[in-house]
């Protein structure tokens, strides 16, 4: 195997296959056919929170059941749960299936693990939080992050903080060929038809500190600080880094917060793979000689998405913004 391709191996690629036990079931075990059906909302060494049926009442502390192997559950993820499943204190059920995932999140490998692992499983959108100033934003951040929405399944949203300090609209015009949603907050104002946006879905946030993220995940959900200690509270004593924890909102939906990470892992993305997430150059795209990274002269004289602008049917500012995506894959920006 070629390290292109041991890259791509995810353990999240492992399928689960019952019946390969060696040990024979015990006729007191529940059937799995019972299973309960839960959102995983917090991890933490070895043991996941549940809210059963996705309703944040009912909230259940399970492990991986023993025939799941190391296969990936993370926030976010669908699963089958058995045993007992009561949530009382000092309760464990267990989990014994994950469901097929309908978007994913993968965050950058690091010196502590080389590979990209999901950390979000599920999630409908994913929440962009870039302040206009104080820091300055980081284009490039944006842009992986869009990168990542377009491979992963995740409609993005940019939420552009301290508008009492800067102008967005420059910020904004960079991004008018993409048609991606923007909410604009001022430090004393709610973000402007934020929460019609998020009610009744589930919405992964990511930001960098200082940006007014956790600003915003205690304005969007009063009791999370409060929610947040709950599942640190599991690793009490020892120091614990929450990947990401799932938080209810108070009319229906939930945001994860991302607390531990700066940047999505794109490594395993295709030039091609972004190509396809831009439907009118999707099919020029074949025409190319292989090979081509699709960013046009220099690097790539022969590119066909040209064409597609020349025959007038793309926008030429949606070619720049997806090879200034394509461009941002291969940097180094977090
Ligand atoms: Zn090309």
């Amino acid at each position: 195997m070629g390290s292109s391709d041991w890259r791509k191996l995810d353990e999240s690629d492992v399928r689960i296959r019952p019946g390969k036990s060696t040990r024979p079931r015990s006729k007191q075990r529940p059937a799995h056919a019972d299973a309960s059906t839960a959102m995983v909302i917090g991890k933490d060494r070895g043991r996941w929170t549940c809210a059963l049926d996705g309703d944040p009442e009912r909230v259940v502390t399970a492990m991986r059941a023993r025939e799941m192997g190391r296969v990936s559950v993370v926030v976010g993820d669908t699963v089958g749960i058995v045993g007992d499943v009561s949530g009382k204190t000092d309760t464990l059920a267990r989990i014994i299936r994950v469901d097929e995932r309908t978007s994913v999140l993968r965050r950058t490998a690091d010196d502590t693990d080389p590979f990209e692992r999901v950390v979000v499983a599920n999630a409908a959108q994913l929440l962009i939080v870039t302040a206009l100033a104080d820091p300055q934003p980081r284009t490039g951040f944006i842009d992986r992050c869009l990168v990542a929405c377009y491979t992963g399944g995740l409609q993005p949203i940019l939420c552009l903080t301290k508008a009492d300090l800067a102008s967005p609209d420059a910020l904004m015009a960079g991004y008018a060929g993409l048609d991606v949603p923007v909410v604009v907050s001022r430090h004393d104002e709610e973000p402007e038809g934020l929460d019609e946006r998020l009610k009744g879905r589930v919405t992964a946030l990511v930001g960098h500190s200082g940006v007014g993220k956790s600003t915003l995940v205690n304005r969007l959900v009063p009791t999370a600080s409060l929610a947040v200690g709950v599942v640190s509270a599991i690793g009490k004593g020892r120091h614990t880094s929450v990947a990401a924890v799932a938080l209810p909102l108070p009319n229906g939906g939930w945001v994860i917060d991302t607390p531990g990470i700066r940047s999505f892992g794109l490594a395993h993305v295709t030039a091609d793979d972004i190509v396809l997430a831009f439907e009118e150059f999707a099919a020029a795209a074949e025409e190319c000689p292989p090979g081509c990274g699709h960013l046009g002269p220099p690097d790539d004289p022969d590119c066909a998405l040209d064409d597609v602008v020349a025959q007038g049917a793309a926008k030429a500012d949606r070619l720049t913004s997806l090879r200034r995506l394509l461009a941002s894959r291969a940097g180094t920006e977090t």
